[in-house]
């Protein structure tokens, strides 16, 4: 435990290198699902039926249910996208018959495309560092070339210097290996660098699990976990609160003195 509480420290002074998940911490992953999901409803009298809350929910449950198999390649993006429609409208008492799954899976694809967007400051915030040199960082699961598509057509592609992905990096987060991929790209240590992202689990706990200061992008407002203990943003905006709340990183290993759980302790 000592040991650990060393490694998790911040050096003085802006940070040399800042690493974000891609997925709902700089592109708008939920809110682009949402409006795509929008279009579904008025095209499909069956999804129209569900309100468009629930049918978010849902199709957010799905996608993480079946996610896990698309990334070991056991599931092709196609065949996953097919089977999220064919639950949703079995779920709504429709048919699910397959061309009906496929057609709405190509529409929502195509609308989910031309629907997304950059969550609000994101290109603002990553200009900001590079304008300063100092080093930018994406750690994202998922696929190469559909992460360096997602990032030309967000236009932040000029921005990140590093990419790294769990398809390329062999591991996926919340291993601790796949930061040290960045960290040993980027030719800092962990205490140079930050970690920022809104996954609980895979960002903080995984960044933590690498040395790496971490800072979470609490999207949704929850209850944070008591360990390891982090600062929180609630979005990419304003930069200098944003800036500021990274860069003057305070966090540690302590479970809190009422916590015995050691359930989401880092393993190392
Ligand atoms: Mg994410």
């Amino acid at each position: 435990m000592r040991a650990t509480l060393q490694r998790y420290r911040a050096a003085p002074g802006p940070p040399a290198a800042v690493f974000f998940d891609l997925d709902d911490t700089l592109f708008d992953h939920s809110g682009t699902v949402c409006r795509a999901l929008r279009a579904v409803r008025a095209r499909s009298p069956v999804l129209g039926r569900v309100p468009l809350g629930r049918l978010v929910a849902r199709y957010l449950g799905h996608l993480g249910d079946l996610y896990p198999r698309e990334l070991a390649g056991r599931l092709s993006a196609v065949d996953a996208r097919n089977e999220r429609f064919r639950r949703l409208l079995e779920e709504a008492g429709g048919r699910a018959s397959g061309t009906e799954a496929t057609e709405l899976a190509a529409f929502y694809r195509d609308t989910y495309q031309r629907s997304r967007r950059e969550v609000p400051g994101a290109s603002a915030l990553l200009a900001s560092y590079r304008k300063e040199g100092i080093q930018v960082g994406v750690i994202t699961n998922n696929r190469e070339q559909e992460q360096v598509e997602k990032l030309e057509y967000l236009g932040l592609a000029p921005f990140v210097e590093l990419l790294i992905t769990s398809e390329a990096a062999g591991v996926a987060k919340p291993d601790p290996r796949i930061f040290r991929v960045g960290l040993r790209r980027a030719r800092v240590t962990p205490a140079q660098a930050r970690m920022v992202g809104d996954s609980w689990e895979s960002d903080i706990v995984g960044a933590a699990s690498a040395g790496l200061p971490a800072v979470w992008f609490d999207r949704r407002s929850a209850e944070p976990p008591t360990t390891p203990r982090v600062p929180r943003i609630g979005g990419l905006s304003p930069l200098p609160t944003v800036r500021r709340r990274i860069a003057e990183w305070r966090g540690s290993y302590r479970p809190a003195a009422d916590s015995t759980s050691t359930r989401r302790r880092p393993k190392e």
